[in-house]
């Protein structure tokens, strides 16, 4: 808020992109009081008019609050300035009012001075207003006043030149500025199998010579024997079915789930006619030990000698080595425990380049996926299945066996289905699919659009209603 006053910029709306940017809109609030000498509460309207909040996390514990104590300590000059009292302050972000030991929370701060709301997919804004009916109390959950807005990714930036070059030539020069057109990829059709395949073929080769440069490097760095180095160099085979698997590994998403029979997965990766690859890249945040062990026996998994050569762990995955993987996998793989999952957008960066998604019903994916008359899926594959238990471990060995299934019965078979000269026609009817139909609606200039007639437009926009009583003390 300093900054852009100090640079003379006076936005219209303020975007609050997740609880941490909640203190901004008292910054605002205090501007507006020093300017016009009135009172928070007479100003506290006008501040909600301009500032809007889309919340992230669909678990309570993922919720910024703060101690009274802690606020005491940072806030004690502020509230002054707000014209204020401690309580009056305190009340601003506190879920249920009357509570000396309420925390302070920055999504009811967020929600109590935004005039709009939203989760970032259809799921997540159910998931949400759920979490938050405690705010509105003379309200039924279906009207607590958050929407959704699902998430979208850059074309541009995600589509390989390679394919962006197919898709000038097919889907028209200006391609870029029609995603958001239906008709613009209905011309994937036309698009010759053996063209879209071979192109696939080439980031898929580029992608796995990167992995190796990178596992070859790694191994240097750790040490290894001379003969573990040397083998990075013929990791993993460009004509094998190739999985991504890339993300944070917080342990809701399960990045060992495939580990969960062992032995079934080895027979799977190291099939000798059918045989399976997966490039696994990720980094657990320091303080997370249970992310460090799941990594820990993926990286043992790595070892076992019979799929050594089959998988693979890049380390440090960052923009650049998302890049190289969306564009290269034939699959990837997403299999958080729903609904824990807000949107994901990695998913959404693969359709881009004809990968085929294979995801847990969460986030956006439980809008991506559709299926025809037989409840198949056209476009990729969903796993597992709301067993609608908070058992755990229950409801990861559904998942687990799911994906053991739709691997053995649905995937490989599909890859591995290639006429004389190597092209999967059914499986690359699926890649179109999975462009035809994500393309059109995960992108960012939908996702923007949707922002703009949804919520930063306040004629437009429908307003929330204030939450909790005017307070107070
Ligand atoms: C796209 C991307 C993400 C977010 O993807 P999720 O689907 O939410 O995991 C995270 N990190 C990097 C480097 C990315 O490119």
């Amino acid at each position: 808020m300093k900054a852009l006053t100090a640079l003379g910029i006076q936005p219209s709306v303020y975007h609050l992109n997740e609880g941490h940017a909640a203190f901004s809109t008292l910054e605002v609030a205090r501007q507006e009081i020093e300017r016009t000498g009135k009172s928070f509460y007479d100003i506290e309207a006008d501040v909600r008019n301009r500032c809007v909040f889309t919340t992230h996390t669909p678990v309570p514990a993922g919720h910024d609050v703060f101690s009274p104590d802690l606020m005491d300590s940072f806030f004690a000059h502020y509230w002054t300035k707000l014209r204020l009292s401690r309580e009056q302050f305190l009340a601003l972000g506190a879920r249920r009012l009357g509570d000396p030991w309420e925390p302070f929370g920055m999504t009811v701060l967020a929600l109590r001075m935004c005039r709009a709301a939203n989760g970032v997919s259809e799921l997540h804004g159910h998931v949400s207003r759920k979490m938050w009916t405690i705010l509105y109390p003379q309200r039924s959950e279906d009207k607590v006043p958050i929407g959704y807005i699902t998430n979208g990714v850059h074309a541009p930036t995600w589509t390989a030149p390679l394919m962006a070059e197919l898709y000038a030539q097919y889907l028209g020069e200006d391609w870029k500025t029609r995603v958001i057109d239906p008709k613009t990829w209905e011309k994937v059709n036309d698009i010759p199998d053996e063209e879209l395949w071979w192109r696939h073929l080439v980031l898929k080769e580029r992608l796995i010579a990167y992995t190796r440069y990178k596992v070859k490097k790694a191994r240097e760095q750790r040490g290894e024997e001379y003969h573990k180095i040397q083998a990075a160099e013929t990791l993993l085979d460009p004509k094998v079915l190739t999985i991504g698997f890339a993300r944070r590994f917080s342990p809701y998403k399960r990045g060992h789930l495939l580990l969960r029979d062992a032995e079934r997965a080895i027979r799977i990766f190291g099939n000798a006619e059918r045989p399976v690859q997966i490039i696994f890249a990720g980094k657990a945040h320091p303080a997370d030990e249970e992310g460090k062990r799941i990594i820990q026996r993926l990286m043992e998994w790595c070892q076992h000698s019979a799929i050594q050569h089959r998988v693979a762990f890049i380390e440090d995955y960052d923009i650049y080595v998302g890049q190289k993987l969306v564009q290269g996998v034939d699959v990837w793989l997403n299999n958080p425990r729903r609904p824990l999952e807000a949107s994901g957008t990695s998913g959404q960066k693969v359709c881009f380049n004809g990968g085929i998604n294979c995801s847990v019903l969460d986030g956006w994916w439980c809008e991506g996926y559709k299926t025809d008359a037989n409840g198949q899926g056209i476009n990729g594959w969903a796993i597992g299945e709301d067993a609608h238990t908070s058992d755990q471990d229950l409801q990861d060995s559904i998942d687990a066996e799911s994906l053991y299934k739709l691997l053995e019965e649905q995937i490989v078979p599909l890859y591995y289905d290639q006429d004389a000269n190597g092209t999967p026609h059914r499986w690359v009817q699926m890649m179109k699919a999975s462009i035809k139909t994500n393309a059109p609606l995960f992108n960012t200039d939908r996702m923007i659009a949707d922002y703009v007639s949804q919520v930063y437009v306040p004629e437009i926009a429908t307003r929330v209603e204030p939450i909790l009583a005017k307070v107070l003390v």
